[in-house]
Formats: structure tokens, C-alpha cells, sequence
């Protein structure tokens, strides 16, 4: 399967060393589909894509509503929330991907194409006249937290 276009959408450089997201990515697979909000993340030894991913909720024993895992108690009947599942390496899991690759090859040939083209578009925003593509129907506010990934 051949990715026939990628979009990088390049975020503002930040200083802070927690914030290591330096763009969100679409990609369009065979020009008949489209993933969006991956991330490309510069971690400790190089950048790295991150798969979209969703929040993991917990449901209230008591009411049954939907909480965030971040949430101490219940937003709809106060109930204190019982502690939440951890990894094998015990830290908590906050989201899980949506869409990913299933195998090496397949995950290999994307990081490279999409960081390829993520260093294709560093090299253009420094031209002159550079236009960022643009994401209309994107609402990316929620950048991956600290302890989210390993
Ligand atoms: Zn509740």
C-alpha cells in the first residue's frame, strides 16, 4: 500500500523540553485514503510519528458516565474513581491508537516517507513566500501530554 500524499502541518519551535511535537501530519493512502492527525515527534534519539490516536475513558461504577482516566472523581456524580489499568511497565495509558501500521515494513515505510517529507517542508518554510498547507476541517488542540507515550 502506497502512500500517494502526505501534509505536514509545521508547528511553532518551542523551547520547553517537554514539548517535543513538531508537527501533525495527514496522509493519503492509494488517493483513496486519508488518516489524519499523526504526529511527528522529536524524541531523545530522533524524530518518531506518532498514529492518531483517541482518549481512553473509564466509566463510573456508580452512574456509569464517562470519565476522563485523568479524572480523580466522576464529572456527573462526584463518586471517587477507582485507580486506573497500567502498562506492563506500570504507567498509565491515557490513549490508544486509532489507525497503525500492523507490521514493521509497513511502519518503517511510513516513518521514512513522512519524515522525509517533513524535512521537505522545514526546507520550504524557509523560503520566501511560503505558504503552509492548509487543514480546514482540523481541530488540533490536543497535542499528546507528558507520560503518554514511552
Ligand atoms: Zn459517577
Amino acid at each position: 500500500m502506497d502512500i500517494t500524499e502526505i501534509r505536514i502541518k509545521l508547528l511553532p519551535q518551542r523551547q520547553s523540553f517537554e514539548d517535543r511535537l513538531r508537527a501533525f501530519c495527514t496522509v493519503t493512502f492509494e488517493n483513496a485514503f486519508v488518516v489524519r492527525d499523526l504526529k511527528i515527534i522529536e524524541g531523545q534519539n530522533g524524530f518518531f510519528i506518532a498514529m492518531p490516536s483517541r482518549k481512553l475513558t473509564g466509566r463510573c461504577t456508580r452512574c456509569g458516565s464517562k470519565n476522563n482516566l485523568r479524572a480523580r472523581f466522576c464529572n456527573d456524580c462526584g463518586s471517587h474513581l477507582k485507580p486506573r489499568p497500567v502498562t506492563e511497565d506500570n504507567r498509565l495509558r491515557f490513549h490508544a491508537d486509532i489507525a497503525h501500521p500492523i507490521n514493521a515494513e509497513m511502519r518503517r515505510k511510513m516513518e521514512r516517507q513522512i519524515l522525509a517529507g517533513y524535512h521537505d517542508e522545514q526546507e520550504r518554510s524557509k523560503q520566501p513566500g511560503y505558504q503552509p498547507h492548509t487543514f480546514p476541517d482540523l481541530d488540533y488542540d490536543d497535542p499528546p501530554q507528558d507520560g503518554d507515550r514511552p
